[in-house]
């Protein structure tokens, strides 16, 4: 008899998927077996996993599943960038972007459906929240561009000798990945694994709003490139743009920051600047700013701002955007302008919007981060 709702194999972390074989009575190394051939040869049919044994397999068919989210709509833009809007259940979804480069290709991957931190220039967070995603659902949208790209025939050097479509991952897409830690470390485990897809710590990112204790469980857990979004040189605008700054305000950002950087795959973090007309683009922000990051090695990259229906702001001026850069690298920073890829499809940052039915546990949420949680 199948169980009721067996688990979905590509949730488990290389721990947890080999205690599921220990507990059908396989040796762990039929859990790399197993872990190959769902997360490197993508296959979703126990039946053709044909060195696994007979009887492993008939169990697999009763008590496991195999499955990514459904497709709701699969958009290529004029650039190639692709967004697949992926069902979440109950009216949700989530998006994943593929952004093709001549050297690499990125995924950028949702770990939320919605976001309750509410950041005032970012669509998701004008959506709310709705729920965290599931490992499975986290893994879900890597194995299935990994697996749709192959199947179209995606043309890339590293492809032809063998390796998969999609080298880098940044966790950048909807949602707030540290508060939904635990099944996004499970999934950046499996993103790292050699029997998974074996990327290295160098090719995966994750972006954060600045959820300091998080920002210290990563170190331990599964210390990644580090981005953070930081918009505003100081408490008073950030507190305004990026509301979590209430309860985690700079100070202790950057003290976190510096914390991360001995356990970091690189040795810098990567502070996010969204280039807002009029609101955090003048010189004396970008003074602000070299004063502030003065002890934390660190890159910068500004993010022409992406507006959408409704956004409240508009992107600052193409020259005060160089301007601002040009003051930075003055100070001896590295600092780059993100292009904007995607635009015509809606997948450049921050437009991620999914649709999200159930707005009413949004201002439970906001409650409970202005309370001072996570
Ligand atoms: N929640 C995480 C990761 C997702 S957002 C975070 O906030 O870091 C990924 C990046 O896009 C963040 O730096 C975010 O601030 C930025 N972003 C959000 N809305 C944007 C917009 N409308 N235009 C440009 N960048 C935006
Ligand atoms: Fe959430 Fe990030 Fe958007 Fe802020 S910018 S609302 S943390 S997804």
């Amino acid at each position: 008899m199948p169980d009721a709702t067996p688990p979905n194999l590509l949730g488990l972390a290389p721990a947890a998927l080999a205690g599921y074989c220990a507990g059908h009575g396989e040796k762990p190394f039929r859990a790399r077996q197993l872990s190959q051939w769902l997360h490197q040869r993508l296959e979703d049919d126990v039946d053709r996993m044909t060195d696994l044994g007979k009887a492993f397999r008939a169990t697999l068919a009763t008590h496991a599943r195999i499955a990514a989210p459904d497709v709701i709509r699969d958009s290529t833009a004029s650039d190639g960038t692709r967004k697949w809007l992926l069902d979440a259940g109950n009216g949700n979804a989530v998006e994943a972007v593929y952004i093709p480069e001549d050297d690499r290709g990125t995924l950028c991957i949702s770990s939320q459906a919605g976001c309750a931190l509410d950041c005032a220039f970012c669509s998701t967070g004008k959506q709310g929240f709705n729920r965290n995603l599931a490992t499975a659902e986290i893994v879900g949208q890597l194995w299935h561009a990994n697996r749709t790209l192959l199947a179209d025939g995606v043309t890339a050097p590293w492809v032809e000798a063998g390796r998969a479509p999609i080298t880098n991952v940044v966790m950048m897409g909807m949602g707030e990945p540290l508060v939904n830690f635990d099944n996004v470390v499970a999934a950046l485990q499996l993103f790292l694994d050699d029997n998974a897809y074996g990327l290295s710590r160098r090719r995966v990112t994750l972006s954060t709003s600045g959820i300091v204790p998080m920002i210290d469980r990563l170190a331990a857990e599964a210390p990644v490139a580090l981005a953070v979004s930081l918009h505003a040189p100081n408490d008073a605008l950030r507190d305004r743009l990026v509301p979590i700054n209430r309860v985690h305000p700079l100070a202790s950002l950057m003290d976190a920051c510096r914390r991360y950087l001995p356990h970091a795959p690189r040795d810098f973090v990567t502070f996010e600047y969204v280039m807002l007309d009029g609101v955090n683009d003048a010189p004396e922000h970008a003074a602000q700013l070299v004063e502030l990051t003065r002890d934390v090695p660190c890159k910068f990259n500004l993010i022409p701002f992406n507006a959408f229906p409704g956004s409240e702001f508009r992107v600052s001026p193409r020259e005060r955007i160089a301007s601002f850069r040009k003051q930075l690298q003055d100070a001896g920073y590295t600092a780059t302008i993100r292009k904007t890829r995607g635009d015509d499809i809606d997948a450049a940052c921050g437009q991620l919007a999914g649709q999200v039915q159930d707005r009413t546990k949004r201002r439970l949420a906001t409650r409970i981060v202005a309370a001072g949680a996570p």
